[in-house]
């Protein structure tokens, strides 16, 4: 399986100029690495910037090897309308995005995003053919009170029920989703998990959604929180862990490169 290598810029960088910095050293590294030794033969790279940026850097980005991704859409169907502040899923699609991350813990948090929101989210997703990167993880209380697997199966849930009301995205589901699991207390703490506990928690994954998706024997679950050049390779060693999702070290080229290349 073809590793993913996922940048989450969140609401950086400040600037077009910045933005179109950091571009042209991915860019100078992955077109000249396509020269040579294709840079998709194992990993795949995405990058997901802010909505403001997004249309600029995927219209960068076209006939590169990385592919770009939206952090975030509407839970609105309709693609135009009254609600000041979002982004349809035609739009980012519009504007070049051919993914989208959703459920990002910061969303659940800052934006209460519940389970209803999420299936309505996902729905509007593929319904455009955006494919998603769908963030789970427990938060820190969750983690010290040993709730990882109860917490996970509940965010789970989202996508047993949105399969249940939707049957027909089985077909898909594999090359059209992307699960991250994010420890809430990993990100951006510079804190994590062993690699054991990641690989139980992936296995774990991998056998709920098999549970309920029973054509989908293998997803495809990246691990986020703190990654960075200097642990990307213990992670990257473990079968169970089919990527990274990099939020602080994908903001640097050279790191986000490091841990690409470590997969
Ligand atoms: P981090 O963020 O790598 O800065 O911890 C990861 C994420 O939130 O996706």
């Amino acid at each position: 399986m073809q590793a993913w290598v996922i940048g989450n810029w969140k609401q950086n960088p400040a600037t077009n100029h910045d933005v179109n910095a950091l571009l042209n050293d991915l860019l100078a590294v992955t077109d000249a690495q396509a020269d040579t030794t294709p840079v998709t033969s194992r990993f795949q790279l995405m990058v997901a910037p802010s909505c403001i940026h997004l249309a600029a850097v995927s219209a960068r980005l076209k006939g590169s090897t990385i592919q770009c991704a939206a952090q975030d859409i509407s839970q609105h169907s309709a693609s135009t309308g009254a609600y000041t502040g979002d982004c349809s899923a035609q739009q980012v699609a519009d504007a070049g995005a051919t993914w989208t991350i959703l459920g990002h813990s910061e969303r659940r948090q800052y934006h209460k995003e519940s389970h209803d929101t999420l299936i309505k989210k996902l729905t509007h997703a593929f319904a455009k053919n955006l494919g998603v990167v769908f963030c789970i993880g427990e938060t820190q209380t969750q983690y010290d009170d040993q709730q990882t697997l109860n917490v996970i199966n509940d965010q789970l849930s989202v996508l047993k029920d949105l399969l249940t009301q939707q049957p027909e995205l089985l077909l898909s589901l594999s090359e059209r989703l992307i699960v991250a699991y994010e420890p809430v207390w990993a990100i951006g703490t510079g804190k994590v998990p062993t690699v054991e506990e990641v690989s139980k928690t992936h296995q774990y994954i991998k056998q709920t959604i098999a549970s309920f998706a029973k054509t989908v024997d293998n997803m495809t679950v990246l691990y986020g929180g703190s990654v960075n050049a200097s642990n990307a390779d213990s992670f990257a060693a473990d079968a169970m862990i089919d990527g990274a999702l990099v939020g602080g070290a994908s903001l640097k080229a050279e790191s986000f490169l490091a841990i690409a290349n470590a997969f």
